[in-house]
């Protein structure tokens, strides 16, 4: 990490960072003697002992020592945000890479940071990452973190990352590992790239590093590729198509059962959800899935998680807040099927008129059909559409749903890391900077954010009679936990 020194911006009234003199606007530069990198390491360094020596610079430059008795607890700061680290790598179905041109400059950067895989689940290549940034990890303790494996041979994974100096994934995992640090592993695959010899070469290797006591590789996951219909100029990556998808589904699905009976009955290998909609069939049950329903985030178990809450929600008294409702779910076409059986199943218990669209994505091109990339021109289109075939009318639904993820306010910067000199999008904004505010203006009816289950869904609905999606209600008033779903095989 280049960056020493970490600006304090607030101090808490009659804490001991006020006690020992620190202002805001000072630079805390040394902890024990050692360099500030950022907050995780201002959080290791300031709870490691009983006392701490700091070493912090005024804004005019001069410099000065503080010594605090803090029991192994933070001092009363607030730091500034850290920067995001750039990825700088190659991968050859970087998602960034394909983007279409004309949405806002944050879209297209990437980020490739320990930090991020550490705290938000991020998956990192370790291709930024040297020995230094490897043995920081360990010190740190920053485990588990998360890490894009896609290939264990040497050859394949350099053509995967398109870098001649990261074939030897193992040796860097091995590093980590060895340290004590625990990894979740994923593979995002593509026919002919790293799938048959490769991904079983792959599977080997990483269950071979799975150990109790020290290190483990605690699970992987394979996650089909995703293209987009902009890769001019890129090397050529075959698509999973639905009958690849239909093989690897009926190929690795007793093989997870299998990993996991070897795991003490905790699953280790994982399919992606998406290797189920794009096979065109249901999602197994919940013993499928890890009992912490690890690698979530990574799009594996979404659609089950939300079935088995939906199942509890319909039977719940609750329920009955749907009775009556017409609305319409505009969702990705990956997902429509499941929710549209939903909606049926809700529909029959009470009475309501739920019905689901599935929006085709123009933007990114058709074959991209998971709801967070749909952007609000194309939920405007496939509104405006639903409107059409009902013949028009401006009272055809009482409320439009979109999907919370295709909200989402982050595609990498986050609350404590940002990226210098870039704006993050406001909440309700989509990704083609159309806003939530401004579909509803354009449809005439209440447009709410999905959520992440029913139960949001109907508190978002309930939210929108009350007025409470009109102006600037609406970051108080929908769920955000719904809002970061991840884009499953969009975040390799
Ligand atoms: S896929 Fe990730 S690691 Fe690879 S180039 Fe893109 S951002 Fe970087």
């Amino acid at each position: 990490m280049a960056q020493v020194g970490v600006q304090v911006i607030a101090v808490d009234p009659g804490s001991l960072a006020e006690e020992a003199g620190i202002r805001p606007g000072d630079t805390l530069l040394r902890i024990h003697g050692e360099p500030v990198l950022d907050q995780l390491n201002y959080q290791f360094l300031i709870t490691r002992e009983d006392e701490a020596d700091l070493v912090l610079q005024r804004p005019d430059g001069s410099t000065f020592e503080a010594f605090v008795e803090n029991g192994g607890e933070g001092i009363g700061v607030d730091l500034a945000q850290d920067e995001v680290k750039v990825c700088k790598q190659n991968c050859v179905f970087c998602f960034v890479h394909q983007m279409p041109k004309g949405f806002r400059k944050s879209l297209y950067l990437k980020d490739e940071d320990i930090r991020l895989s550490f705290l938000y689940g991020h998956f990192t290549t370790l291709s930024s990452s040297d020995d230094a940034e490897l043995d920081r990890i360990v010190r740190e303790r920053l485990s588990p973190i998360h890490v894009s494996v896609h290939a264990t041979e040497p050859e394949a994974r350099i053509r995967v990352v398109g870098n001649p100096r990261e074939g030897d994934i193992l040796r860097k995992l091995d590093r980590l590992l060895a340290g004590g640090i625990d990894v979740h592993t994923q593979a995002v695959v593509a026919p002919g790239l790293n799938d048959g010899a490769i991904w079983q070469r792959t599977l080997d290797d990483l269950w071979a590093r799975r150990r109790e006591g020290r290190g483990s590789v605690l699970s992987l996951s394979c996650v089909p590729v995703g293209l987009t219909a902009h890769r001019q100029n890129l090397p050529d990556v075959q698509d999973v198509d639905p009958a690849f998808a239909r093989d690897w589904v009926a190929r690795w699905t007793p093989e997870v059962r299998r990993y996991a009976r070897a795991n003490d009955g905790e699953p280790w290998l994982l399919l992606a959800d998406e290797w189920f909609t794009r096979a065109g069939v249901e999602v197994p049950g919940r013993s499928f899935y890890s009992r912490s329903w690890a690698q979530l985030e990574n799009g594996v178990g979404l659609v089950r998680r939300f079935l088995e809450h939906s199942r509890r929600f319909i039977k719940s008294p609750r329920a009955r807040g749907f009775a009556g409702r017409r609305v319409l779910l505009l969702t990705g076409a990956s997902f429509a099927p499941t929710l549209a059986r939903v909606a049926a199943e809700l529909n029959r218990a009470v009475g309501s008129h739920l019905r689901v669209s599935a929006a085709a994505n123009f933007s990114f091109g058709e074959t991209v059909t998971v709801a967070g990339l749909l952007c609000g021109e194309d939920l405007k289109y496939a509104a405006h559409a639903d409107r059409v075939a009902r013949g028009g009318g401006s009272d055809w639904v009482d409320a439009v749903v979109v999907p919370s993820s295709s909200l989402r306010t982050h595609t990498g910067p986050t609350d404590q890391y940002t990226l210098r000199g870039v704006v993050v999008r406001e909440e309700g904004t989509f990704l083609d900077d159309f806003t939530l505010p401004q579909l509803a203006a354009d449809l005439g009816v209440p447009t709410v954010p999905s959520g992440a289950n029913l139960s949001h869904l109907l508190d978002h609905l309930e939210a929108a009679d009350r007025g409470a999606f009109r102006g600037g209600a609406l970051q108080a008033a929908f769920h955000t936990a719904g809002l970061n779903l991840p884009q499953g095989a969009y975040n390799p």
